[in-house]
């Protein structure tokens, strides 16, 4: 079964007419997670008809706003919508204590649960596990504790000549955002079916790549290269740049299989 993701938001802090802030849903295994919630997911997610009815999961990789401010709209609309399923928050431990007073305040008789899990995004582990698909938090270097995520699908199957039952990984996704040119994580993310990786900046603005903790176009497809992945796929694009051909170029020069995220875009993988 193919790998699914679709693009909700592909800019980075500031809104513009011509992005929102992240927000991305990876279908993998029959299954829908979202993977950060930036101002406006819910309206782009209601625009392409997405379901939200099954989607039980939900993976923010740091608390800046253009990462997580949509989150309290999309609980709201969930409960006028008479959710009842519980829904799953994978995040740094201070998001739970921003959202339940923003929770007691707008969703006093909320009929549906909403478990926070706390990760440690300076910790590689796995935070998810079911039967089909597994999460590894994939620690990133950012001005905030962040953590970018791998998806792994995997099947339980019978050796025919011995009856032993062993696990063969499907498809794997890894997103990494936001984070400054980090080749440590190039020997966690290795061979992947397809690496999301930010480029907020081009090499013209590398000197803002520092105080921001970001990375350029090149500097993400150095990690596409030396983690040998199949596809890279870029995006939260800073607003300074109209022209996202550029990034696209930019990256294409070390690493050709890129990809130029647009919003509502879906890409199989
Ligand atoms: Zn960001
Ligand atoms: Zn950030």
């Amino acid at each position: 079964m193919e790998g699914k993701i679709t693009i909700l938001g592909c800019g980075s802090a500031l809104p513009t007419f011509q992005n929102s802030p992240a927000g991305q849903i990876l279908n993998l295994s029959d299954k829908a997670f979202l993977i950060d919630c930036g101002e406006g997911t819910q309206l782009k997610m209601r625009q392409l008809g997405i379901k939200t009815a099954r989607l039980y999961n939900i993976f923010i990789s740091h608390l800046h706003g253009d990462h997580c401010f949509g989150l309290i709209g999309l609980l709201t609309t969930f409960d006028m919508m008479g959710r009842t399923q519980p829904l799953h928050i994978y995040a740094h431990p201070d998001l739970e204590k921003l959202m339940r007073p923003l929770m007691e305040y707008h969703l006093q008789n909320m009929k549906y649960e909403v478990l926070f899990h706390a990760i440690n995004p300076r910790k590689r582990e796995t935070i998810f596990e079911d039967r089909t698909v597994s999460v590894e938090t994939i620690p990133l270097k950012h001005k905030v504790p962040c953590c970018g995520f791998l998806f792994l699908e995997h099947h339980r199957r019978k050796n025919a000549e011995t009856g032993e039952f062993y696990i063969e990984t499907r498809k794997r996704y890894a997103y990494c955002s936001d984070t400054m040119y980090r080749e440590q994580i190039t020997e966690q993310i290795e061979g992947v079916d397809l690496l999301f990786h930010e480029t907020t900046f081009t090499e013209k603005w590398a000197d803002r790549c520092k105080p921001t903790m970001h990375s350029t176009a090149r500097q993400a497809a150095l990690i596409a290269q030396k983690a040998k992945v199949a596809k890279l796929l870029i995006g939260h694009f800073s607003s300074r740049e109209d022209d996202h051909s550029i990034f696209l170029k930019e990256a294409q020069t070390v690493f050709l299989n890129t990809i130029l995220a647009e919003e509502k875009m879906t890409l199989e993988f």
